[in-house]
């Protein structure tokens, strides 16, 4: 049985000063629940300030990075490492966001490295796949997907894949208020089990949890939820306000 997962992306949103408001209006929201698991990404920045109080507060909330390089230290200007991130206490790590991959021209490979390195250093990844409007257009998104998977996967130990989550996020639907629908995104988070049990083995597939990301609101997640592959949303704009946050967590 997967228990449902819901991250929130933060993106290059709150100072640590309003990330401090933020979980303490959450964990006033939300606290000690056990049949879900959350999660927030906050900036590099805020990391530290929100892990305290977490773990001040004994909130049930867990805490991960949003990126993160795949060398441990090095000159690397303007770079946070996995020992670093590690350090912190954190205990998830979104690897190959779309948003990285278009600006800051993240391949498969990158993805593969930072997938690696964090399951070195115990962080869980989140790690994102998707495909375009041309390419789904093209009709070729489910094959430019599963390539995604299987090149971001590659020489991956079985063993730390049941700490992966994947997250489905088609580029097309991220912060344009347009979300795939419940069944295209299931359809999608489907064939992605399929591809990992053929990588893997079935019961993989089976523990791995999917999330569908991409314009997830109050209003559209409990739809998406009642998917069977849909185990979790990875979840951007709604994420930095704490009513929508909690009514999403809420579905
Ligand atoms: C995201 O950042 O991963 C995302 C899905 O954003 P949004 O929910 O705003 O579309």
């Amino acid at each position: 049985m997967r228990i449902p997962f819901i991250a929130g992306n933060w993106k290059m949103n709150l100072t640590h000063l309003e990330a401090i408001q933020f979980i303490q209006d959450l964990g006033y929201e939300f606290k000690n629940k056990n049949n879900i698991d959350v999660c927030i990404c906050p900036p590099f920045t805020a990391l530290r300030s929100v892990k305290n109080i977490i773990d001040a507060d004994k909130l049930s909330i867990k805490i991960g990075a949003q990126n993160m390089h795949w060398e441990e230290s090095g000159a690397f200007t303007g770079e946070i490492s996995p020992l670093m991130i590690a350090a912190l206490g954190m205990d998830y790590v979104i690897i190959g966001h779309s948003e990285r991959r278009e600006y800051f021209f993240e391949t498969n490979d990158i993805v593969n490295k930072k997938v690696k390195i964090a399951f070195k250093h115990s962080l869980k990844p989140i790690m994102c796949v998707g495909e375009s409007l041309a390419i789904r257009e093209s009709g070729k998104a489910k094959e430019f997907v599963l390539g995604q998977v299987t090149e971001c996967l590659k020489d991956m130990d079985i063993k730390n894949i049941f700490d992966l989550t994947i997250a489905y996020e088609p580029i097309w639907a991220i912060g344009t208020g347009k979300n795939a629908t419940s069944s295209d995104a299931n359809d999608m988070c489907s064939a992605i089990r399929n591809k990992v049990a053929d990588l893997y083995n079935n019961s993989a597939a089976e523990l791995l949890r999917i999330q569908y990301g991409g314009s997830v609101k109050p209003s559209n997640i409990t739809e998406l939820m009642a998917m069977p592959d849909i185990d979790g949303a990875l979840v951007g704009g709604a994420s930095i306000k704490v009513e929508d946050f909690t009514a999403i967590i809420n579905y």
